[in-house]
């Protein structure tokens, strides 16, 4: 898509606006250099943007190396200004898969190489929850680590060699499924046929259920590990909420840019759910605090997060410390509520149920229609396959993922083979 050398895209807008935060966080995740000017007052807007005030509506503005500028840009907007918006190039394909992480970006790397017409439909850009990591640093192959970013953009160059087709924000939202041929239908109303299909959504970030939420949303509070934000938070103090990987990634990240980070967890200790390495480097680390048994029960601040409450689970004890900065990393669910409605199954926290999974007593479910059983990362409806963060019993790791969306392409060739 671009590299390092290619000129910044400049985004102008005002503190705490939740459109140019999901602006910089699809530059950052795909790998576009961008420069974030905020204004404060009616003279910068005019002065920067070439707007009438602080209020107009057109802000942000994007401006772009070659000049162009875009008001107020949907991200749909942005991608087909880079030249990346594209509609799909044949009426029927082998293979269709929904969502580019590292499960669908990996099945479209061998699904296109093995020969298959493959198209990719993801509604955001690629590289999925990883791409949003700052430093993978267990993916195989990297000693030193690897931005989520930069190895989705390696991936996607490499899917893109093989032929495979990849429509960018375009969201899946409906499927139908005749015999030999399943239909998906895009937000958009595109229509995308294909013999086999792979569910590669993986999962959607949990919130935090609070009031206020909703609006502070992308103002002050971001969720997953909000890399393009790091060098913004500049002397600040930086909440991270979670103990597991991401929130780790996150603290870690954050600590080079922030005054102090402070970690919040509702257990008593990251030892439980961390890797070791990142345990060490979080303790070593003199700017990072852990707050154990503590949740956040209340945002405040209209329209920008101003500051948080801090509840003591054990104890109840509350107190109110003032941020801008709050990052929600405690994991995810999956958005499957489509395939429960054309009978795919579920379990109950919505994750697909696919091959041995399916089994009640050595017997495939009561809806299967073949004589031979459910391949290991089918689902119960035969060609419609499942892999990555969205699978029931998955390992929630890259490699896992990007494993099973390979899997996935070989038991597709068998599927395809038997008619
Ligand atoms: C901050 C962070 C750091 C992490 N760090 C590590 C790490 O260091 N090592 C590690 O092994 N794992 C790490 N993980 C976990 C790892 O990133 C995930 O397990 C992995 O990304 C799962 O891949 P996936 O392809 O199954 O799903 P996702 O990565 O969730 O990708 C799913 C994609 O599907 C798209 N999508 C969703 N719905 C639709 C739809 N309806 N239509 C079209 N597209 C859709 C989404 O936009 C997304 O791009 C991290 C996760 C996070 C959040």
């Amino acid at each position: 898509m671009t590299n390092s050398q290619t000129p910044s895209v400049r985004i102008i807008g005002k503190p705490g606006s939740s459109v140019a935060y999901t602006i910089r966080d699809f530059l950052h995740r795909s790998d576009v250099p961008f420069e974030w000017i905020e204004v404060h007052d009616d003279q910068q807007a005019r002065e920067h943007a070439g707007v009438e005030g602080i209020k107009d509506s057109r802000l942000p503005v994007c401006i772009f190396p070659d000049g162009t500028r875009l008001e107020c840009p949907t991200i749909r907007q942005i991608t087909e200004k880079l030249g990346w918006f594209r509609d799909p190039s044949r009426s029927e394909y082998d293979l269709a898969i929904y969502g580019a992480g590292p499960a669908g970006l990996s099945a479209a790397v061998y699904g296109a190489s093995e020969g298959l017409k493959t198209v990719v439909i993801e509604k955001f850009t690629v590289g999925g929850q990883a791409g949003s990591s700052s430093k993978i640093e267990n993916y195989l192959g990297f000693p030193k680590g690897i931005s989520g970013n930069e190895l989705a953009e390696r991936a996607r160059e490499q899917a893109a060699k093989f032929g495979a087709e990849i429509l960018l924000a375009r969201a899946g939202v409906r499927a139908e499924f005749q015999v030999g041929k399943g239909v998906g239908y895009l937000a958009d109303g595109t229509k995308i046929i294909a013999r086999a299909a792979i569910c590669a959504t993986g999962v959607a970030y949990r919130r935090l259920d609070l009031p206020n939420e909703d609006a502070l949303a992308g103002a002050g509070v971001y969720y997953g590990a909000g890399a393009s934000e790091a060098s913004l938070c500049w002397n600040d103090d930086v909440y991270v909420i979670g103990g597991g990987n991401s929130a780790g990634q996150a603290a870690m990240y954050f600590s080079r840019f922030a005054r102090n980070v402070t970690v919040i967890i509702r257990g008593g200790s990251l030892k439980a759910t961390l890797s070791n390495y990142l345990v060490d480097r979080i303790t070593s680390s003199p700017n990072i605090t852990v707050l154990a048994f503590t949740q956040v029960t209340a945002l405040l601040g209209d329209p920008i997060l101003e500051s948080i409450t801090l509840t003591n689970v054990k104890t109840g004890e509350e107190r109110t410390v003032s941020t801008r900065w709050l990052f929600v990393c405690i994991g995810g669910d999956p958005r499957t509520q489509w395939a429960q409605d054309i009978g795919i199954m579920r379990d109950e926290a919505g994750y697909l149920m696919t091959g041995p999974d399916l089994m009640d007593h050595s017997k495939p479910p009561a809806n299967w229609p073949l004589d031979r059983m459910p391949y290991y990362l089918e689902t119960n409806v035969p060609g419609m396959f499942a892999a990555g963060d969205v699978r029931h019993g998955s390992v929630k790791r890259c490699a896992s993922a990007v494993g099973e969306g390979a899997m996935a392409v070989t038991f597709i060739h068998r599927y395809l083979a038997s008619g």
